[in-house]
């Protein structure tokens, strides 16, 4: 089969490479679609330290069973449409047996640490495929993985009643967080991008006001922030942004060591709480729901996909902020 093989950080060729074959518990997807993200930049770079080399990257994806390995209990079909939760947790560990999988000491992803979609096909275990109901295609398949970890950052804020939120990027996680806030009973929220098409379809999907520059808000105190930039000087402005009693989602990925300056006296004195949020925990379910339901429509998101080939291209368009949201079409 085709894949893309990242040898070492800044190199990567479409390879031809032996088809996979599932060990017990495993199926094998074929790949409809993948989407490119952040990570897959780091990856890359790298800059996502327990990524070894060489590896296929792509852990956003959706697909058919197209194999299924010994010892598989679970119901799926050959040819069924899937997405898969690429999370690969230990189950063991102090974290695991306290049910926060996603802290997991010994955490693994598939295309992350092991084998992904930027493939033709994928082995999986079969208890991480999700059934997809009629009607949604590879490509919104594919979404359901950014919307876990969206609907997890969710959880972490905590209950919401009408709180307005001043949220800080509006790429693929900032519009999926849009929405689903929207939903889920918070008050007016405000979006910061400096992207003008971004915040048109941040219009689009429920924001009560949308800004180019963090500046154009000072004065204005808002209950809950959330960082979805990852950028330091971006998570001090929105949080400066908190009125007392306020609520901090950091949902970006900023460098490791990178530090920020919310004032200890004001988590104090005003009761500041700060909550971050890594990837999916239970909440791979959820989404699908959220998707196949259209609760939550991320088609103003979509560029078409883009075959293998393109993969480069794909990652300097992420990297130049063109579009929201890329897939690979392996
Ligand atoms: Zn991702
Ligand atoms: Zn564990």
């Amino acid at each position: 089969m085709r894949a893309i093989v990242l040898d070492c950080p800044g190199s990567f060729r479409v390879a031809e490479v032996p088809d996979p074959t599932p060990g017990p518990g495993q199926i094998i997807v074929k790949v409809d679609c993948c989407g490119v993200c952040g990570t897959d930049v780091h990856i890359m770079d790298g800059e996502f330290p327990p990524t070894p080399y060489p590896i296929t990257p792509g852990h956003e994806f959706a697909g058919t069973v197209a194999a299924i390995g010994p010892d598989v209990a679970i119901d799926l079909p050959l040819g069924a449409a899937v997405a898969v939760d690429p999370s690969l947790y230990c189950g063991y560990c102090r974290r695991c047996r306290s049910g926060r999988d996603n802290l997991c000491e010994n955490w693994a992803a598939i295309g992350d640490t092991v084998s992904g979609a930027f493939a033709e096909y994928v082995a999986v275990p079969a208890v991480n495929a999700h059934l997809l109901p009629a009607g949604i295609d590879g490509q919104l398949g594919a979404m359901v993985e950014p919307l876990a970890c969206a609907v997890h950052g969710l959880r972490r804020i905590g209950p919401l009643s009408g709180d307005s939120v001043a949220l800080a990027g509006a790429g693929t996680m900032g519009l999926l967080l849009l929405q689903l806030l929207v939903h889920s009973g918070a008050g007016p929220v405000t979006v910061i991008d400096r992207v003008t098409e971004r915040l048109e379809v941040a219009s689009k999907l429920g924001a009560a006001q949308v800004v180019a520059d963090l500046a154009e808000l000072s004065g204005h105190r808002f209950e809950i922030a959330v960082d979805a930039t990852g950028v330091p000087v971006v998570v001090d402005g929105v949080s400066a942004l908190l009125g007392r009693g306020g609520r901090l989602l950091v949902f970006g990925v900023t460098p490791a060591e990178a530090t920020m300056s919310l004032s200890p006296f004001r988590v104090y004195n005003d009761e500041i709480t700060v909550t971050g949020s890594m990837a999916i925990l239970r909440s791979f379910a959820p989404a699908v729901e959220l998707i196949s339901t259209g609760a939550i429509d991320p088609r103003p998101l979509l560029s078409p996909p883009l075959p293998l080939a393109k993969y480069g291209e794909a990652l300097s368009r992420v990297r130049a902020g063109q579009g929201i949201k890329w897939h690979i079409r392996p």
